[in-house]
C-alpha cells in the first residue's frame, strides 16, 4: 500500500488500484498520476469566466482542465467529468508544459487557470505547467474545493497567485454527501492561502433552506479577510438535484443583501439580469464595474473603471492590472461551458436508453478528438443539424436502430408543429434567461424552435451576443415590445417574479399587460432531445386554436418511449443527461 498524501483523504492504494478519486494510482510504491499531462480542456478565456471579479479584470487566461476530483457534491456542474474519469480520460489530449505555455505565450495571456475539475487531482503535471508560467511571467491561478492536504498546500503556495475556492456549506450531512471529513480543513488552507499573500476568492453555492449557514460562513471567510470578494452561486438543479432546491432569483437576491451588510463586495452568479454582478462602491455607492452573466458559474464585465479607485477616494482592493480590453471565447469554450457540451452528448446516450458503461469511452475518444467540444456549439443551433448529431453518437454507441425511431419521431412532431401553425400570424417572442432584461443571443436554438412554432424571434434585432445572451436597456426592451415573454427553462425565474419585475421598473409591453408569460419546462428547449416538448408547447402558447395536441400526452409518450417513464412520475431537472432527478 502506498499513501496519497495529496488531500485529507490520504488513500492507501495498493499496486495497480486507484485511490478515490481515480486520477492516481500506485506503481513501485510511488503514487503516479493515471493521465500525466493529458487535458480535457486547453483554450484561452477571460478571467471573469472562471470566475474571479477582483482579480485581473479582464484579463485573458489559458484555461487548462483535466477530469476527476476528490468529493462527489451533489448537484455539481462537472458531474459528469468528475464522476466518470476514466471514461472520459480516454478522450484527453497529451500536451506537455513547454508546448502550453507557448500556447499561452502565442495568445497573449497574461496568466494561466486551472479550472472545471480540482486541480489537487493532477497536481504533479499542472505544478509542470504552473512553474514554468510563473518563469516566463504569467501568473497562475486555480478554480478549487480547498480540500487539500498541507503538502499540497506548501507546493501550490510557491506558484499560485489567485484562487476561487468553492465552501460547501457546513450542513454535516451535504459534507459528508461531498466527502467532506473535516471541513476546518478549507478555512484553515483559506487562511494559510490569505497569509501568503494568494488572491483569494470565496464561492458559496445558496441552496433553498441553507441561507443561515451561508452567512455563518461568509461571515466566517470575512473574519479571515474583509478583502475577500463573495461569490453566491445560485443552485442549479443538475446532477441529482431536485428543483425544489433551487431559489428563484429574488430570493438569491435577498440573500445577498444580507451577507451584504457586513462585507462590501458580494456578487450573484447563475442569475442572467440581476444586477448583483455589479461592484459598487462602499463609500458614495457610485458603480465602479459593470458586468453580466457570461456561462453557468461565469460573467464578463461590461464596463470596469481602469483606475480601480472611486472618485471618492475609494480603492477596490484588487490583484494584479486592470486589462484595457475583455476578451471573448468562441462557443461552448472557457469556464463551466464545457460540462454543458458533454452533457449536451450524454443526453442524448440517455434518451437511446444505452446503459452500456462501455460505451462511454468509445463516445469521448471520438467526440473530444480533434477539438469535438468547440464543434458542437454549432452543430447544436438547429433542428436539421442536430439530427445529424443523434445519428453520429447513435452510430458510436452501436444504437443506429434506436438512433433512427428517436430521429423520426421528433421529424413527426416537429412536422406536425410546422403543418400546424403555416400561414398564421407570427407574435413577436422575446427569449429571456432570468429577469426579461436578459436577452438570449438570436442565433440560439431556443429563438430557432420560437421560429418554427411560428413566433417571430425579436431577439434577433439584438445585435450583441453574449453567453448565452445580453442585458438589455429598457429603450431596447419597448424597442422588441414582445407579444410573449419565453423563460429559458435553464436559468429561469418563476413566472410571477417575471411579471412583478417588470411592472416594478415599468417595463409595460403587450406580454405584460396580457399575462403572455410562459415558463419553459426543464431541459424541454435546449440540451436534450425533450426539445421537441418545448417546440410543442411553444407552438400550443402561440397558436391554440390551430394546435389541437395536448402537451401533456405528448410528453407522457415522449418519456415512456424513451426514458421508460410516466411522465406524471418526473421529478423536474436541468441535467441535460437525466430525464427525472429521481
Ligand atoms: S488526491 Fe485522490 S488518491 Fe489522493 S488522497 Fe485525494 S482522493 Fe485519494
Amino acid at each position: 500500500m502506498t499513501k496519497c498524501l495529496y488531500c485529507p483523504h490520504h488513500c492507501d492504494i495498493s499496486e495497480g488500484s486507484t485511490g478515490r478519486c481515480a486520477m492516481y494510482s500506485s506503481s513501485n510504491n510511488e503514487i503516479v498520476e493515471r493521465y500525466p499531462d493529458h487535458w480535457l480542456v486547453v483554450t484561452s478565456v477571460s478571467v471573469e469566466t472562471i470566475p474571479f471579479v477582483h482579480g485581473w479584470p479582464k484579463a485573458k487566461a489559458l484555461q487548462i482542465s483535466t477530469v476527476g476530483c476528490n468529493l462527489s457534491c451533489p448537484g455539481c456542474v462537472s458531474e459528469i467529468l468528475a464522476r466518470t474519469p476514466e471514461a472520459i480520460g480516454t478522450g484527453l489530449r497529451k500536451i506537455d508544459a513547454e508546448t502550453l505555455i507557448r500556447q499561452a505565450k502565442e495568445e497573449e495571456c497574461l496568466g494561466i487557470v486551472f479550472c472545471l475539475n480540482e486541480p489537487t487531482v493532477s497536481l504533479p503535471s499542472f505544478l509542470r505547467v504552473a512553474k514554468l508560467a510563473k518563469e516566463k511571467g504569467l501568473f497562475v491561478a486555480c478554480s478549487s474545493n480547498g480540500y487539500f492536504s498541507d503538502y499540497t498546500l506548501n507546493l501550490l503556495l510557491p506558484v499560485l497567485d489567485m484562487v476561487n475556492i468553492g465552501l460547501k456549506g457546513i450542513n454535516p450531512g451535504n459534507l459528508r454527501e461531498c466527502g467532506i471529513v473535516n471541513n476546518r480543513i478549507v478555512m484553515e488552507n483559506i487562511k494559510k492561502l490569505v497569509a501568503a499573500g494568494v488572491h483569494v476568492e470565496v464561492a458559496l453555492m445558496h441552496a433553498t433552506g441553507f441561507d443561515n449557514d451561508l452567512i455563518q460562513q461568509a461571515k466566517e471567510v470575512v473574519s479571515i479577510s474583509d478583502r475577500i470578494p463573495i461569490q453566491i452561486m445560485r443552485c442549479m438543479a443538475f446532477g441529482d438535484l431536485g428543483q425544489e432546491y433551487e431559489p428563484s432569483i429574488p430570493e438569491s437576491e435577498h440573500l445577498c443583501a444580507r451577507i451584504h451588510e457586513f462585507t462590501p463586495h458580494v456578487y450573484l452568479l447563475n442569475s442572467p439580469g440581476t444586477s448583483c454582478l455589479d461592484t459598487t462602491c462602499p463609500d458614495c455607492g457610485r458603480v465602479l464595474a459593470k458586468r453580466e452573466m457570461y456561462g453557468p458559474m461565469g460573467c464578463r464585465p461590461v464596463s470596469f473603471s481602469h483606475t480601480n479607485m472611486c472618485s471618492c477616494g475609494y480603492h477596490l482592493p484588487i490583484a494584479g492590472i486592470v486589462s484595457s480590453e475583455r476578451f471573448e471565447e468562441e462557443g461552448m469554450d472557457g469556464g463551466y461551458r464545457p460540462t454543458r457540451a458533454l452533457e449536451f452528448i450524454q443526453g442524448i446516450v440517455s434518451c437511446l436508453g444505452v446503459d452500456d458503461p462501455s460505451c462511454a469511452p468509445r463516445l469521448w475518444r471520438s467526440f473530444l478528438a480533434e477539438g469535438g467540444i468547440s464543434s458542437i456549439h454549432d452543430r447544436i443551433q438547429k433542428i436539421s443539424s442536430y439530427y445529424g448529431i443523434i445519428d453520429e453518437v447513435a452510430g458510436i454507441v452501436d444504437r443506429k436502430e434506436t438512433g433512427e425511431e428517436l430521429t423520426a419521431v421528433l421529424k413527426e412532431m416537429t412536422a406536425r408543429v410546422t403543418t400546424a401553425v403555416s400561414g398564421a400570424a407570427r407574435p413577436r417572442v422575446l427569449y429571456t434567461m432570468g429577469y426579461p432584461v436578459f436577452s438570449l443571443n438570436g442565433g440560439r436554438f431556443e429563438n430557432h424552435l420560437v421560429e418554427t412554432a411560428g413566433g417571430n424571434p425579436v431577439n434577433r434585432m439584438i445585435p450583441r451576443t453574449g453567453k448565452p445572451g445580453v442585458n438589455i436597456t429598457s429603450e431596447e426592451f419597448y424597442a422588441v415590445n414582445p407579444d410573449w415573454i419565453c423563460i429559458s427553462g435553464l436559468f429561469s425565474l418563476p413566472k410571477d417574479a417575471c411579471l412583478a419585475y417588470c411592472l416594478k421598473n415599468d417595463l409595460i409591453v403587450p406580454a405584460i399587460e396580457k399575462k403572455n408569460i410562459l415558463e419553459m419546462p426543464a431541459s424541454w428547449d435546449f440540451g436534450s432531445p425533450r426539445w421537441i416538448l418545448g417546440l410543442m408547447l411553444l407552438a400550443k402558447s402561440f397558436h391554440p386554436d390551430r394546435c389541437s395536441w395536448d402537451v401533456t400526452s405528448e410528453a407522457d409518450r415522449f418519456y415512456r418511449r424513451f426514458y421508460g417513464v410516466p411522465f406524471e412520475k418526473i421529478h423536474p431537472t436541468r441535467s441535460f443527461i437525466k430525464a427525472s432527478a429521481r
